[in-house]
């Protein structure tokens, strides 16, 4: 083993890599536009070195559909770098000390086929409801025996398919939701999110469920672990307060806020100083700044006294 000849200063240290946690919708793009610039961005800090994984309370889509999306637009991806509820749900799943084998699930197609890709069976809320109807058998019947009810956004949604949901869980079965948005942003109006159809089969079920996405902590947590790293050492960088910016203050991971989606600065205004972003970027210049700086103040962190 040879000695470097020069001890290793400040200067020479490798770059820390940043690991960053990007929402979509008001970040990314909004509904079918793109942000100006912010992919640009996201792509120049993984080619630099960063970690970039995308992470979404919408489930109702497949990680692949994202890709030919954010592709599209010169956002860095792969389909292991977009963590939907939907693909954060069926890994959760997986990772249980009760195996779950079998799950009843309302919610849309890529809801489905994330929870079939790793390897547990489902049953479609659609098939149990047409059960119900057709032989006159309750929703725990339909669905046959289930471990886990998952509940996403089921744009289908009927009302026998809300009661065999609440059926299998008086059976028994594990209640998990996607997340709890009560609404969900479209550009015909604010239509029920998946939180309103779990709220409904909360109320019928008398059972509160585990959820998933964002606020709770899971989806970063698991978008983390999918690149191999700690989400309490992230960024966030999103544009929800009650969404994005809860879920980075529950980890103690700093967030990113952007001006681009929902929010304004005022309603940030309305917060606690220990609940407030790191940095407030409204542009896509902005949130480049931001992240240089970040960038900057954890190599210093990082280099030897
Ligand atoms: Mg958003």
């Amino acid at each position: 083993m040879s000695q470097p000849l020069v001890r290793a200063s400040s200067a020479t240290i490798a770059p820390v890599s940043l690991l960053l946690l990007v929402d979509l919708d008001g970040v990314v793009y909004r509904g079918a536009d793109p942000v100006p610039g912010v992919a640009a961005v996201l792509a120049a800090r993984a080619a630099a070195g960063d970690d970039v994984v995308y992470v979404t309370n919408n489930s109702m889509h497949y990680r692949a559909d994202y890709v030919t999306r954010l592709e599209a637009m010169g956002a860095p991806i792969t389909p292991d770098t977009v963590v939907s509820s939907a693909r954060a749900t069926a890994l959760y799943l997986t990772e249980q000390d009760r195996p779950i084998r079998r799950a009843f699930v309302l919610g849309a197609g890529g809801l489905e086929r994330e929870i079939r890709d790793v390897g547990i069976e489902i049953v479609t809320a659609a098939y149990a409801a047409t059960r119900m109807q057709q032989e006159g058998i309750d929703g725990a019947a339909a669905a046959g025996s289930v471990d886990a009810v998952v509940v996403g956004l089921d744009p289908n949604v009927t009302y026998l398919r809300l009661a065999a949901a609440a059926d299998c869980i008086r059976a028994g079965a594990r209640f998990i939701a996607t997340n709890r948005d009560p609404i969900y942003p479209t550009e015909r109006g604010l239509r029920p999110g998946a939180g309103s159809l779990v709220a409904a089969v909360e109320a019928t079920s008398g059972v509160t469920p585990v959820s998933i996405g964002k606020p709770a902590p899971r989806l970063l947590e698991i978008a983390a672990r999918a690149v191999g790293r700690r989400a309490r050492d992230a960024i966030m960088i999103g544009d929800g307060i009650l969404t994005d910016l809860a879920a980075a203050n529950a980890l103690g991971a700093r967030c990113v806020f952007m001006l681009t989606g929902v929010s304004t600065r005022d309603q940030l205004r309305g917060l606690a100083a220990a609940d407030q972003p790191v940095a407030v970027a409204q542009d896509a210049a902005e949130l480049a700044a931001a992240l240089e700086t970040l960038a900057a103040s954890d190599v210093a962190a990082a280099a030897p006294a």
